[in-house]
C-alpha cells in the first residue's frame, strides 16, 4: 500500500503515520525527519536545507526529490510505504506521479488530516521542537496554506483524496484513519 498524508504542521501526521506504518508493516517515510537527519549528519543535502528548516520554509524541490527518490528505491519499499510530509508542492506531486507511473505503482490514497488553526497553534506551542517557535510556526502555516494546501484539490481531482477529521484523541483519529484506509485497500 502506498499512501501519503497531507495536513498542516501540528495535524498529527507524524504520530498517526508512524502507528499506521507499524500496523501495515511498511516503512514510514517522513521527509521532515529525513531532512533533520541530513542536517545532523552534515550531508550535502543537510547543509543546503538547514536554513530553510530553521526558518520554517520549504526546502527547494530538487533537494527533497533527491532524498525521497533515493529512499523509495530501497528494498524495504517494494511492498509499499507511507509518505509523511511529501509531496508538499504541486511540483513534488507531479514528480511523484511520474515516478509511480513509470513503476506502474499507483498511489492508493492521499489522506488529508483536517484540524482547525486554533487547535494547531495550541498543539504546536506544546510540542517544543526546534522549529516550533512562534514566528517559525507562523511561517510553516503560511507555507502550508500557500504551497501545500492546493494538493488537496490536486488529489481530489485524481480521485484518491480521503478527508479525515483530525480533532479528538489520538486513538479516535487513528480509528478514522484505519476505517478510511480499509476502504481503499486493494486485494
Ligand atoms: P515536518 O517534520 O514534516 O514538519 O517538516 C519539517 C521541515 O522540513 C519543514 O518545515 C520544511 O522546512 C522541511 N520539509 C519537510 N518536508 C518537505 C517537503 N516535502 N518539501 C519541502 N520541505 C520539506
Amino acid at each position: 500500500m502506498r499512501l501519503t498524508f497531507i495536513g498542516p504542521p501540528g495535524a498529527g501526521k507524524g504520530t498517526q503515520c508512524a502507528r499506521l506504518a507499524r500496523e501495515l508493516g511498511v516503512p514510514h517515510l517522513s521527509s521532515g525527519e529525513m531532512l533533520r537527519q541530513a542536517v545532523r549528519q552534515n550531508t550535502n543535502v543537510g547543509r543546503l536545507s538547514e536554513d530553510y528548516l530553521r526558518q520554517g520554509l520549504l526546502v527547494p524541490d530538487p533537494l527533497i526529490l533527491e532524498i525521497i527518490g533515493k529512499r523509495v528505491e530501497e528494498e524495504d519499499c517494494r511492498g509499499g510505504y507511507l509518505l509523511d510530509g511529501f509531496p508538499r508542492t504541486e511540483g513534488q506531486a507531479v514528480a511523484l506521479d511520474e515516478f509511480l507511473r513509470e513503476r506502474q505503482e499507483p498511489l492508493d490514497a492521499a489522506l488529508e488530516l483536517v484540524v482547525p488553526q486554533a487547535e494547531l497553534l495550541r498543539r504546536l506551542a506544546a510540542r517544543g521542537r526546534d522549529d516550533d517557535q512562534q514566528e517559525v510556526i507562523r511561517q510553516r502555516l503560511v507555507a502550508y496554506d500557500e504551497q501545500t494546501s492546493p494538493l488537496v484539490q490536486y488529489y481530489r481531482e485524481r480521485g484518491v483524496l480521503r478527508t479525515i477529521d483530525g480533532v479528538g484523541d489520538l486513538d479516535a483519529v487513528y480509528e478514522r484513519i484505519l476505517r478510511s484506509v480499509r476502504r481503499v485497500a486493494r486485494p
